[in-house]
């Protein structure tokens, strides 16, 4: 019989009762240091009381008004992103695929608007992920995701990750933009390198194309920088977010330049719920935290701690962790074994991390983390590694 909840998942058969800083407690009294943030959105952990502060007071004047109105928290929310990004404009969501949607109509509406409605596609990259609507997964290009499901949305032409020669073969007359996520997240935390953001810059100027990042999971302060392509030195036309902006509440943004989105005019978009009070208030809440030079500061020096004993551990235990990559906050361990058996080991020693595609493990903790929990994670992945690597050698 089908299962009440459509049975899409693969759930652990866990459930949390209550939640504090970057703890996870269970039904069953267990404890669990959450090095998963909710897949990267616990960006300040959890029960955090500014954000709680800033979601209750907003509760108790109004939810939801409707786009049909002013909200006052969207022009706070969208004047501090604008005023601390490439941005001149920002359509407010509820997810990152919705995000993702408004970035892929802003770039075909734009080379609409300007004449050239034969320019419609958008060169993406082989592991990406822009979410599970019909046109992000057509983006996304993955199989697996796109089986079954009916012609897949066209205007995508996907090129392998870091093959500069197949990128430059895919432009063509009918290429609106380039679609990218600074550092890969599902893809197996694939960071792509800061002369190759140059270059598709470079790229995007010469050909009169669209540049579109997607930092629904790489932004808001998760590489020690507000955005990940901050490290680049440049700026794309359009950006989608999400995940972390929303710290467990849920919202996205697209954001774009001025230029790119000067045809989405009245009517061209909406949502119902997108930018609502009670987002919006909690959205203004997180910048206050995370847009702070100290507190990206701090995100760098954690990485930089967390990094170095990873690659110790790397060291202890070469027959489990091949590599370990990744930037700020969003780490991976390559496995040489299976990232599912290390996955579960740290789980049982009390340790949440989620696997992500290229045999991955990935490390998303809160941004917030303390030097001590750092030590407590160590300690478990140090115990989980000593586990697997014990199960593999008996299997030998
Ligand atoms: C999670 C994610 C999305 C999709 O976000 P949803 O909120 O699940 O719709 C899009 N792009 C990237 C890079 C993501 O990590």
């Amino acid at each position: 019989m089908i299962t009440t909840v459509l049975p899409t998942y693969v759930r652990a058969d866990l459930s949390f009762e209550r939640a504090e800083g970057a703890w996870l407690m269970a039904a069953d009294g267990r404890r669990f240091l959450d090095f998963g943030a909710g897949v990267a959105v616990n960006s300040l952990g959890h029960h955090h009381p500014h954000l709680l502060a800033a979601l209750k007071e907003q509760a108790e004047k109004i939810w939801h008004s409707s786009n049909l109105f002013r909200v006052p928290g969207q022009e706070t929310l969208s004047q501090r992103l604008v005023d601390a990004t490439f941005a001149d404009t920002v359509f407010f969501t509820n997810s990152g695929a919705e995000a993702m949607e408004c970035a892929i109509k802003m770039a075909r509406r734009f080379q609409w608007g300007e004449g050239r409605p034969e320019r419609y596609r958008l060169i993406t990259f082989e592991g990406a992920f822009h979410g599970r609507t019909l046109a992000t997964i057509a983006a996304g290009g993955q199989a697996k995701y796109l089986e079954g499901f009916g012609p897949k949305v066209d205007g995508f032409d996907q090129v392998p990750f870091g093959d500069h020669v197949a990128l430059k073969a895919a432009i063509g007359p009918q290429t609106a933009g380039i679609l990218v996520e600074p550092v890969q997240g599902e893809g197996g935390v694939r960071t792509i390198p800061v002369e190759c953001l140059k270059g598709l810059r470079a790229l995007c100027d010469d050909h009169d194309l669209l540049l579109i990042f997607d930092e629904v999971q790489c932004g808001m302060g998760r590489t020690g920088r507000l955005f990940a392509h901050e490290w680049a030195g440049v700026t794309p036309d359009i950006m989608g977010i999400a995940k972390a902006i929303g710290g467990g509440f849920p919202l996205g943004a697209c954001l774009g330049t001025e230029r790119a989105a000067r045809h989405m005019t009245a009517g061209t978009h909406g949502s119902t719920f997108g930018g609502n009070p009670l987002a919006m208030a909690v959205g203004n809440a997180v910048m206050d935290i995370i847009n702070t030079p100290t507190f990206l500061e701090r995100v760098g020096d954690i990485s930089n701690r967390l990094k170095q004993s990873l690659g110790a551990l790397m060291d202890a235990f070469p027959d489990v962790i091949q590599e370990v990559r990744g930037k700020g906050l969003i780490l991976g361990l390559k496995c040489k074994g299976s990232n599912t058996a290390l996955r579960d080991a740290a789980l049982a020693h009390g340790l949440i991390t989620i696997t992500a595609g290229d045999n991955v493990v990935r490390l998303l903790p809160p941004l917030n983390l303390t030097d001590e929990e750092i030590s407590i994670a160590l300690e478990k992945l140090h115990a989980a590694c000593a586990v697997v690597s014990g199960a593999q050698e008996a299997a030998a």
